[in-house]
């Protein structure tokens, strides 16, 4: 089966209820269809009503930024992935480097997420990728294993099948640094072939995406490579006209 494209707009902590209407218009406009490609915004949580409400029936779906472990319960600031349901939400982020980093997410915690989030139908990005001083170390291979595996290890390699893995170098998020195309090939096609050991079939067809400083003039030559099926795009995300070059570069 060949595989569709897909990019993923993550705001982050940006927005209001008078740009998000204008930026969400503007995408709904843009992006009348996509060929042999799909996308999601992932917009904070108080938003979610607004995009359900301006995109339900569009070619752009939504999710969240992240999601809870937890089904419900006593987790004030939480949550869940049925809430995110709720909204009519089909992606959640897991795992993005700033949760690992600031709020101390690790493997376990993100495998966890990842499996909450399935629970409910939701599809996860899940995040992977090393930090500059772990490439330097020639340790990416290593980092991005041990990712996978705590994820394989508790759902089990056939739910990687519903998901998306999004590759995201950290020292590229944000910086306006971008990893050559060379470098992100070579990492999702480790990523591909870490799955395959476990099954060959689920490998060929998972969409494994790039993120880091992706923007409308570098994601053509970065999804042309055979392992990139589309990006996880965070300040491009938030400038309509960008982010519409991004879904349509993703196209086949
Ligand atoms: C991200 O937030 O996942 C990301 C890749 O950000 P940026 O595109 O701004 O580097």
């Amino acid at each position: 089966m060949a595989r569709t494209g897909f990019v993923a707009g993550n705001w982050k902590m940006h927005g209001n209820l008078v740009q998000n209407q204008e930026l969400l218009d503007a995408i709904v406009l843009g992006i009348p269809s996509l060929q042999n490609a799909s996308c999601a915004v992932c917009v904070p949580y108080p938003y979610l009503a607004q995009a359900q409400s301006v995109l339900k029936g569009t070619h752009v779906a939504w999710g969240g930024q992240d999601v809870s472990q937890y089904h419900q319960g006593a987790y004030t600031g939480e949550v869940s992935a049925g809430m995110l349901a709720d909204f009519g939400c089909c992606y959640v982020i897991v795992g993005h480097s700033e949760r690992r980093t600031l709020y101390g997410e690790d493997n376990q915690v993100v495998a966890e997420k990842f499996r909450s989030a399935q629970e409910q139908s939701l599809i996860p990005i899940l995040c992977v990728g090393e930090t500059l001083a772990q490439r330097e170390a020639n340790d990416t291979e290593q980092v991005i294993a041990m990712q996978l595996d705590a994820v394989i290890g508790l759902v089990g390699a056939d739910a990687i099948k519903h998901s998306v893995i999004a590759y995201e170098p950290v020292w590229a998020i944000g910086t306006g640094k971008t990893a050559t195309p060379q470098q992100a090939q070579d990492v999702h096609a480790f990523v591909r072939s870490r799955i395959a050991a476990h099954n060959s079939e689920i490998a060929a067809d998972v969409q494994i995406v790039y993120g880091g400083s992706v923007k409308a003039n570098n994601a053509p030559e970065l999804f042309a490579m055979p392992d990139i099926d589309g990006g996880l795009i965070g300040g491009a995300s938030l400038v309509a006209a960008e982010f519409i070059s991004i879904c349509f570069a993703a196209q086949s």
